[in-house]
C-alpha cells in the first residue's frame, strides 16, 4: 500500500481545474471573480480552500465529470460574449487554471510536495495535462485581449518563473495573484525578487489560505524581511525577499486598486 493515499472524500473533481471561476457579476462590480481569494481586502465571503478547489469553477461544476468533448473550457467560443462583457464592464477575472505541476505526477514518494497536498493530486484522472491546461489559458488570453485575467497561484508556474515571465511578456492582459505560493518564491529568493521587481505592476497579493494573523505574518516575513531558513508548508525552507516599497506597494494595493477600478476611492 502506498504511503501516499488518496483521500477520496476530499479529492477535487478534475474538471474544476479546467475552467476559472466566473462569479463576477454586475451586481458585485468591484468583486474580483475568484477561485482563490485574491487579496483579503478584495474578497467577499469565505469559502475555505478545499471547497474552493472542489467548486472553484463557475463554468463546469458538479459531482460527476462530463466526457472530455462536452467540457466547457474558457477559450470556448460559446463564452466569447461573456469574456467580452467582462472587458466592457472592466471586470477583472480571477482564473484558476491547472494547479501545481506535481499534481500530475504519481502520488508516490518522489512527489515534490508533502503528502498533505495529496488532496489535489490528479494523476491518472481523465483530465487534460498540465501543459494542455496552460495552453487553454494562453489561447483564452489571446482570444480576449481586452479582458483582464488574474491567474491564481502565479499561474501555477511559480516553479518556473523564467517561463512565467515570458508568458507575461506575451500577454499584456495577464496578471497574477501570489496566493498559496509562498513556498515557490521562498525557495528561490534571489530570482523571485528580480521577477517581482520586473513584474511589479502585474502581480497582486492574494490568498486562499485561512485569513488570520499567522498567515499575514508569514507573508510579511517572507516579503519584507531577510530572515533565513524559515519553515513553510513543504519540506524545504524559505528565505526572506526583503522587497522594497516600490514592489510592495503595487503588489499589496496599487495593482488591485487599478484593476478593480478603485482608484477614485
Ligand atoms: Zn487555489
Amino acid at each position: 500500500m502506498s504511503w501516499w493515499r488518496r483521500t477520496s472524500s476530499r479529492t477535487p473533481a478534475g474538471f474544476n481545474f479546467t475552467a476559472g471561476s466566473t462569479r463576477a457579476t454586475p451586481k458585485h462590480p468591484t468583486t474580483l471573480a475568484r477561485s482563490g481569494r485574491t487579496g483579503a481586502l478584495l474578497s467577499k465571503g469565505s469559502t475555505g480552500r478545499r471547497r474552493d478547489h472542489r467548486q472553484g469553477s463557475g463554468l463546469a461544476r458538479g459531482g460527476s465529470q462530463a466526457p472530455r468533448d462536452k467540457r466547457l473550457h474558457p477559450d470556448d467560443a460559446r463564452l466569447d460574449q461573456f469574456w467580452q462583457k467582462c472587458a466592457e464592464l472592466k471586470l477583472p477575472v480571477n482564473l484558476h487554471m491547472a494547479d501545481h505541476p506535481s499534481c500530475w505526477r504519481p502520488p508516490d514518494r518522489r512527489q515534490e510536495r508533502l503528502p498533505r497536498f495529496q488532496n489535489f493530486n490528479q494523476f491518472g484522472r481523465d483530465i487534460p495535462s498540465f501543459e494542455e491546461l496552460l495552453a487553454i489559458r494562453d489561447r483564452t488570453l489571446v482570444r480576449h485581449p481586452k479582458t483582464v485575467f488574474v491567474c491564481c497561484h502565479l499561474g501555477n508556474q511559480g516553479n518556473d518563473l523564467a517561463t512565467l515571465g515570458k508568458v507575461l511578456d506575451k500577454h499584456p492582459n495577464l496578471y497574477l495573484d501570489i496566493s498559496a505560493r509562498a513556498y515557490e518564491v521562498g525557495r528561490q529568493p534571489r530570482f523571485a525578487t528580480k521577477f517581482l521587481q520586473r513584474y511589479k505592476d502585474r502581480v497582486v497579493f492574494g490568498t486562499d489560505q485561512s485569513i488570520n494573523q499567522k498567515m499575514y505574518i508569514a507573508w510579511w516575513r517572507l516579503f519584507e524581511t531577510e530572515d533565513e531558513f524559515m519553515s513553510g508548508p513543504n519540506w524545504w525552507r524559505h528565505y526572506g525577499l526583503g522587497l522594497p516599497d516600490t514592489v510592495l506597494e503595487p503588489m499589496y494595493r496599487g495593482n488591485a486598486k487599478r484593476l478593480m477600478n478603485w482608484e477614485k476611492l
